[in-house]
C-alpha cells in the first residue's frame, strides 16, 4: 500500500480543507486586529465572534462562556493555578487522578510546590475513577476536582455527570480535560455541572496553537495571562484570529458529522481490536472496550519494545504512538498503564493506533498485516521470548495469548 498511513490522530491532526479554506482570508487579507474600530478589524473581530458561537454549540455553552487560548496546555494551567490561587482562602486540597496528561499532572506538581496538597486518585482496570474513592477523598479543605473527560493514551471515558455531581453538591470547583473528547463524543454543559473543562482545536481537524476554556457563567475566574482587556478582559494578547476562525469551523464540522465519524471510527476500532488479538499473539487491549473513545486503541505486546516496533512500523509507512519513549534502562512506563496496573515489562510493548475522520478499512487491514509481521520479527530477536516459548513447548503444549 503506497502513501503514508496516519494513526495517530490523538496526538494530533491535519487541519481539514473546508478549515483551510475558511482561515486563508485571515492569514493574508483580512489581518485587522479585532480590538481595532475600524472595519478591517470589524471584520476580525465578527470572526472572532462567530467561531465563539460555533466552538460553544458543540458543547451546548453560551458564546460568553467561551475564552479563547493558545490551546489545551494553556486551558489547563490557568483552569488549575488560577482557580487553586483564588479559593486559597478556602482551603489549599485539590484533587485529580493519576492518568491525566502532563498538562495538568505538572501543573499540579507546580501548585504542590506553592503549599497545596494534591490528591492523586487511582483508576480501574478500565482507567475508570471510582467515585466511592472520590468522595472519600474530599475534605473540608477541598477547593477544586480536575479529572479528564477522556484519556489521551487508552481512551477511557470518564464517568463525569456522576463526577460532577458530586463536586456540585459538595460546591468544590470541578474542572476536566476535555481535549480528546470534545468534537469526538457528545458533551454538554447543560446537562453535566462542569464549572470550567479545556479543548484544543488540533486534536479535531483545526489548527495547532489554539483551544478554549469554558468557565461557566457566574464563576469569577480571574486572568492567567495579564495585559490588554481582549477576551472580556480574562485573556491577554492579539486575537490569534486565523486560528480561532479555522478552530470554529473544525468544531462545526466536528458538530454536524459527529454521529456519522463516532459510527464509523467504532466499527473500524472494534474491527481493528478484534484483529489484532486474533491474530497476535501474548497481546493485550489497554483499557475497557466499553466507556472508551471512538477513535482509541492501546495494546501492549509482550517481549517487544514499544520504540522499536514504532521504528518498523514507520519504516511501512504507518504512524503510531507509544507510551514508553524510551528502550534502554530508565523507567519510561506510561503513567497510564502503571494506574491501570500493566505490568512494567508488558507496559514496555505498549502502541496506540488512533484513528481519524479518513481512516479506511484498507488501511487498518494493512496495519495488522504489517504489526503482525514487526511484532514477530522483534520477537525473534527477544532472548526472554525464545526461552519463554522453549518453555512453553517443553511444558503446558499450545497456551497461547496468555495475556487476554
Ligand atoms: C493534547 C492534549 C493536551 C494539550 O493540548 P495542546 O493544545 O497540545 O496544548 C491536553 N490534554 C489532553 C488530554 C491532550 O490530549
Amino acid at each position: 500500500m503506497p502513501g503514508m498511513i496516519y494513526l495517530d490522530h490523538a496526538a494530533t491532526t491535519q487541519i481539514a480543507p473546508e478549515v483551510l479554506e475558511a482561515m486563508q482570508p485571515f492569514l493574508f487579507g483580512k489581518y485587522g486586529n479585532a480590538s481595532t474600530l475600524y472595519d478591517l478589524g470589524k471584520i476580525s473581530r465578527e470572526a472572532v465572534e462567530n467561531a465563539r458561537r460555533q466552538t460553544a454549540e458543540v458543547i451546548e455553552a453560551k458564546p460568553e462562556e467561551i475564552y479563547f487560548t493558545s490551546g489545551g496546555s494553556e486551558a489547563d494551567n490557568w483552569a488549575l493555578k488560577t482557580a487553586a490561587r483564588m479559593y486559597r482562602r478556602r482551603g489549599n486540597h485539590i484533587i485529580t487522578t493519576k492518568i491525566e496528561h502532563h498538562a495538568v499532572l505538572n501543573t499540579c506538581k507546580a501548585l504542590e510546590q506553592e503549599g497545596f496538597q494534591v490528591t492523586y486518585l487511582n483508576v480501574d482496570e478500565e482507567g475508570r475513577v471510582k467515585l466511592e474513592e472520590l468522595k472519600r477523598a474530599i475534605r473540608p479543605g477541598t477547593i477544586l476536582i480536575s479529572v479528564m473527560y477522556a484519556n489521551n493514551e487508552i481512551g477511557t471515558i470518564q464517568p463525569i455527570a456522576e463526577i460532577a455531581e458530586i463536586a456540585r453538591k459538595r460546591q468544590i470547583l470541578f474542572h476536566t480535560d476535555a481535549v480528546q473528547a470534545y468534537g469526538q463524543i457528545p458533551i454538554s454543559v447543560r446537562e453535566i455541572p462542569v464549572d470550567m473543562l479545556s479543548t484544543s482545536s488540533h486534536k479535531l481537524y483545526g489548527p495547532k496553537g489554539v483551544g478554549f476554556l469554558y468557565v461557566r457563567e457566574g464563576i469569577p475566574l480571574k486572568s492567567f495571562i495579564d495585559g490588554g482587556g481582549q477576551e472580556r478582559g480574562k485573556r491577554a494578547g492579539t486575537e490569534n484570529v486565523p486560528g480561532i476562525v479555522g478552530f470554529g469551523k473544525a468544531a462545526e464540522m466536528a458538530r454536524l458529522e459527529m454521529p456519522y465519524r463516532m459510527a464509523r471510527e467504532e466499527k473500524l476500532r472494534d474491527d481493528l481490536i478484534k484483529m489484532v488479538l486474533r491474530e497476535i499473539p501474548y497481546a493485550r487491549l489497554n483499557g475497557g472496550r466499553k466507556n472508551r473513545l471512538p477513535n482509541n486503541t492501546n495494546f501492549c505486546f509482550q517481549f517487544v519494545e514499544g520504540s522499536n516496533l514504532l521504528v518498523l512500523l514507520d519504516m511501512k509507512g504507518i504512524c503510531a504512538s507509544t507510551a514508553s519513549a524510551c528502550s534502554a534502562g530508565e523507567k519510561p512506563v506510561s503513567h497510564v498503564l502503571r494506574a491501570i496496573g500493566v505490568p512494567e515489562e508488558v507496559a514496555h510493548g505498549s502502541l496506540r493506533l488512533t484513528l481519524g475522520k479518513n481512516t479506511t478499512p484498507e488501511e487498518i487491514g494493512y496495519t495488522v498485516e504489517c504489526l503482525k509481521d514487526c511484532v514477530s520479527k522483534l520477537r525473534e530477536k527477544s532472548l526472554a521470548y525464545r526461552e519463554y516459548e522453549k518453555s512453553m513447548q517443553s511444558g503446558r503444549k499450545g497456551e497461547r495469548g496468555m495475556l487476554e
